[in-house]
């Protein structure tokens, strides 16, 4: 596999140093930068597989980095921020996150998720799978698009995993812990609220065609042709 480029936009040098050390390592290259102006210019410049981006950053924001980044790809973004209050994570995840670590963090669980995730859009763009449909929503997995209807759908690199997924296989309960394991690739702390946090935002982008994602109380969810969104017996 080529040379995979992760782009750190961290103002921390320290927090810096350490992610490039271990990320180098994995045989990673790595470029960083020291806010989100910058951290855009190298996006474009770079073109890297996977961004780690510090959220609170001088200047421009975090969030607005990732806003400008989404506009521009699908590259997956793991954030990483000193707040854990569960609104900000959901805001974290409407802007296009895949994945976020709350600091302080160990470097090994960086590189853990780091690896989860180029692993995971390193088998996407290997796969050659064919389309599938779950009520009117197409799922194109060579291309990684989603239509509704017919309609382009933007959903990020895990919102996609879930929903496909889960669209295989209509009719099969997936336990969130079982989701996370497949679609992030490894045991997330409170995994249930982030697994719940990535369905409540696909639903949103899928509109109408939410009712496909069935909730299973107690359990997790599934897809289903016919789905009221609810549980069914
Ligand atoms: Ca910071």
């Amino acid at each position: 596999m080529a040379e995979r480029c992760v782009l750190i936009i961290e103002d921390e040098h320290k927090i810096r140093d350490v992610l490039r050390a271990y990320l180098v390592r994995e045989g990673l290259r790595v470029v960083e930068a020291e806010d989100g102006a910058r951290g855009i210019e190298l996006y474009d410049e770079q073109l890297p597989d996977l961004v780690l981006l510090d959220l609170m950053l001088p200047g421009m924001s975090g969030e607005r980095v990732a806003a400008a980044i989404r506009q521009k790809g699908q590259t997956p973004i793991i954030m990483l921020t000193a707040r854990s209050e569960e609104w900000e994570r959901l805001q974290g995840f409407e802007l296009g996150a895949d994945d976020y670590i709350t600091k302080p963090f160990s470097p090994r669980e960086v590189v853990a998720r780091v690896r989860a995730v180029l692993k995971r859009s390193g088998h996407a763009m290997m796969q050659d799978e064919p389309v599938c449909s779950i009520a009117t929503v197409t799922i194109e997995p060579v291309s990684r698009t989603v239509t509704v209807g017919g309609v382009p759908v933007v959903l990020t690199a895990t919102e996609f995993d879930l929903l496909h997924e889960m669209a295989r296989h209509p009719g099969k309960v997936y336990r969130r812990a079982q989701l996370a394991a497949l679609v992030l690739g490894y045991d997330h702390e409170s995994m249930e609220r982030t697994i719940d946090s990535h369905i409540k935002n696909l639903r949103r982008k899928l509109g109408d065609e939410a009712r496909c994602i069935e909730t299973v109380h107690g359990v997790g969810y599934r897809c289903s042709q016919t789905g009221s969104g609810e549980e069914r017996p």
